[in-house]
Order: C-alpha cells, then structure tokens, then sequence
C-alpha cells in the first residue's frame, strides 16, 4: 500500500482542543455561506475530510427571504444556511464556529486558527467568507438594511415593484442604478446627494424616463413604525419614498489572510475590493482558493454556491493530483512497502503466502500495476 502524504483524519468528526490540534483535513473552508458549504458537500462527496469553520454572519442574514435561487424562493437565509450545514455533516463534514483571525503555511499543511486560541489544519484553504456592506454614512440606513433598504434588483426589486424607490447618489453606479430599478417600478427618484452630476445625456435618458430628480445633501431615513417614509434633505425637507437603493461599497473579507501574502484587490472602478483568482478560483498562493463574494462581489446566492461546487471539483483534482505523484514516487522508491511487496511478487511468484494455485496460474495477483 503506498502511505498517504500526511497523516489524514479519515472521518473527521468533532471533539477537544487537543483532538483538534491533531488533525489534519483535506480542506480547510473558511466561511459556511452558500459557497463554502456548497463546497464542504461536493468535498464530503468526494470522501475528502473537511472542516468548515463559520463566524455566521452571512451577508444577506437581515433580508427575509433568499430570492432568485430555483427551487429556493422565500426561504429565509437562516434556514438556507441551517439545511446547508445538515448536507455537509451527512457526508461526514465538520462544522466549527468561530472567527478565524489567521492562515498560514506550516510546512507541507495550512494552520488555521481561531479567536478562541483554536487551530485546525489542513492540505488546502477554501476561502468562502464573503464581503461586508459599508453602506453610506446615513441614520436610518443600517437600521432598515435588507427590508425596504436595498441594493440589488434582482434580490429585491420585485418586492418594491410599483412603490417609490429612491435611489441615493452614493457610488460611481448611480446612474446604472436608477435607470435599472426604472424596470421595477415607474416612480424613481434619485436623489443626487451632492455625489452624483449626471452629463447631459444622462440628464435627457433621466427625463425620458420620467425619473424625478432631487438636489441637496439626504441627512436621515424617516422611519415610521416598521417602515420608511421618506428621505430627510438637509434644511428638513422630507421627499416621501417607500424604499431606498443603495450602493454599498463592498469588502472582501480576507484580513486574516496577510500570513498567506494574501490581500484584497481594489476594483478599478472603485466599488469595492475582492482576492483576485483565476477562474478555478486558485489564488496567487500555491493551495490557496476562493469562492463566493469574497472573489466576486456581483454572485448572487445561487452563483456562489454554483462557484463553491466548482472550485471544490478543483480542490479535489488538485489533491489527486498530489496523490498520484507521491504515489509515483513511492512506486519508483526500491525501498518503499510498495517496492518491497513488487519485488516479493516477482520472486516468489504463486508461491506468496496466502494466494492459492488458482489465482497464481490465472495471472490474478491482485489490482495495482506490476513491474
Ligand atoms: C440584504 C441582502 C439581501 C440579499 N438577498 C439576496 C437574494 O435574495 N438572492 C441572492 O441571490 N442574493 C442575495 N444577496 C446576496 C447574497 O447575500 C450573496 O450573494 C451570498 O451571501 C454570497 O455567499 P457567500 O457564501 O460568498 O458569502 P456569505 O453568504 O456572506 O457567507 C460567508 C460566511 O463566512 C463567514 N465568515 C466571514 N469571515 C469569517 C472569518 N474570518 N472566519 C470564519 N467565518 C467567516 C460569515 O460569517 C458567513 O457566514 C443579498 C445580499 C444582501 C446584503
């Protein structure tokens, strides 16, 4: 039998501190959103032993339901989440709670540790941990993030079709921004904000489409019981809307990643930061891979857990491929127990202990290749 490359946990499963320590898995997921667990599925899949360690604060936790997800329409993130994690220990995946606040190399292995003073290793890093929102800086905003304060469209446009939807001028997408949500509803407003100084052409697309335009600084959301009412002007005018688009400027969250040479990338076009990969979502450090948010700020739910499953598949060929040159290596090693037991084969021929005189005169040796 040729040894495996490091002393792997066959069926990892939960258990102390130092039962912990010891352990090393195949993969190491960093963040339980739809991509990582996505991930920790198709990896408990391939018989992979797998750890997932989860802060639980997935992005779109204040939103009610998850919507665009086929066969997933409503179903609130908490619970998504809480089925996800399920799948992943059927398949005798690891859930670990935690904040992980370092990686890094540790010879042949990733050392991942914990705010709890906790580390798990493992042969490869799955970074699943998506981007913190900074909203702009408006009372109100926070408060009503995920309800009747959004930014994408396609996650919540429908839920405010028809309704007043002012779009704050915050971002470089404004413009994009207004004209997209005219498709959802025919009462926009933008509200300029001081940021936004549409050219002359966006000005004529802006009246053809009947957009009303507001001048002034927004100060505050008016909230009244469970519901925006309007957008507060500095000087007090209040201009009634029922909802409110934003665009968040959005961060990877991937500091703990420095020990890694491992940081975010600013987007050219000044709408957030991402760790840049290549489309299998390898990073620039060698057993280092992403997936989700936390490379691509524009997935949505379906197409994080669509990119988890994918980088996943390339984890898994990663380390068969690993696998097959060690096994390769031993193979050719005259001294390796894989070495030995050819040898022995060739030598004695039938006569090995322990294979009968039928299996010897038909050639039947057992699997594996011969010399
Ligand atoms: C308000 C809102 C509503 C949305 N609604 C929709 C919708 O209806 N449909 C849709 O398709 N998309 C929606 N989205 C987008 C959706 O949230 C993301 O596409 C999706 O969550 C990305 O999945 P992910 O797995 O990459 O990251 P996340 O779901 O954010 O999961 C990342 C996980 O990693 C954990 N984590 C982060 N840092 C660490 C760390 N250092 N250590 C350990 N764990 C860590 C987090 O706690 C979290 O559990 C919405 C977004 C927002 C903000």
């Amino acid at each position: 039998m040729v040894p495996g490359p490091e002393p792997i946990a066959p069926a990892a499963t939960k258990g102390s501190a130092i039962q912990m320590a010891a352990e090393v898995y195949d993969v190491v997921v960093i963040g339980g959103g739809a991509a990582g667990l996505s991930a920790a599925v198709t990896l408990g899949r391939a018989r992979r032993s797998v750890v997932v360690v989860d802060a639980g604060e997935p992005r779109n936790a204040p939103a009610a339901g998850v919507h665009g997800f086929l066969t997933r329409d409503g179903m609130s993130p908490a619970d998504l989440v809480r089925v996800g994690r399920s799948e992943v220990a059927s398949y005798g995946g690891v859930l670990r709670d935690g904040q992980v606040v370092s990686a890094e190399r540790d010879g042949t292995r990733f050392t991942v540790r914990t705010d709890d003073g906790q580390a798990v290793h493992g042969r490869r890093i799955l970074v699943a941990t998506g981007l913190l929102d900074e909203l702009p800086d408006v009372p109100g905003l926070r408060e009503r993030w995920g309800k009747d304060v959004v930014h994408c469209p396609y996650c919540h446009g429908f839920e405010v079709r028809d309704r007043v939807i002012g779009v704050l001028g915050s971002g470089p997408m404004a413009m994009h921004q207004v004209q997209l949500f005219r498709q959802w509803s025919p009462r926009i407003v933008l509200f300029r904000n001081d940021v936004v100084q549409p050219s002359d052409q966006e000005w004529e697309e802006l009246a053809a489409r009947g957009i009303t335009v507001v001048d002034g600084v927004v100060e505050s959301v008016r909230i009244e019981g469970d519901a925006i009412v309007g957008l507060v002007l500095a000087g007090g005018r209040v201009i009634p809307v029922d909802a409110v688009a934003v665009q968040p400027y959005v961060s990877a969250r991937a500091d703990f990643l420095k020990g890694l040479d491992l940081t975010a990338t600013t987007d050219p076009q000044g709408l957030g930061t991402f760790v840049a990969a290549d489309e299998r979502g390898l990073t620039s450090t060698p057993g280092v891979w992403v997936a989700g948010n936390v490379a691509d700020f524009m997935a949505q739910v379906v197409s994080s857990a669509a990119a988890g499953v994918r980088t996943a598949a390339t984890i898994n060929a990663d380390l068969v491929a690993e696998e097959v040159r060690l096994a390769v290596a031993a193979y050719r090693d005259p001294f390796s127990a894989a070495s030995e037991a050819r040898h022995a084969e060739r030598l004695l021929g039938d006569r090995r202990h322990g294979l009968d005189q039928e299996q010897g005169r038909s050639g039947a040796g057992g699997p594996g290749p011969r010399a």
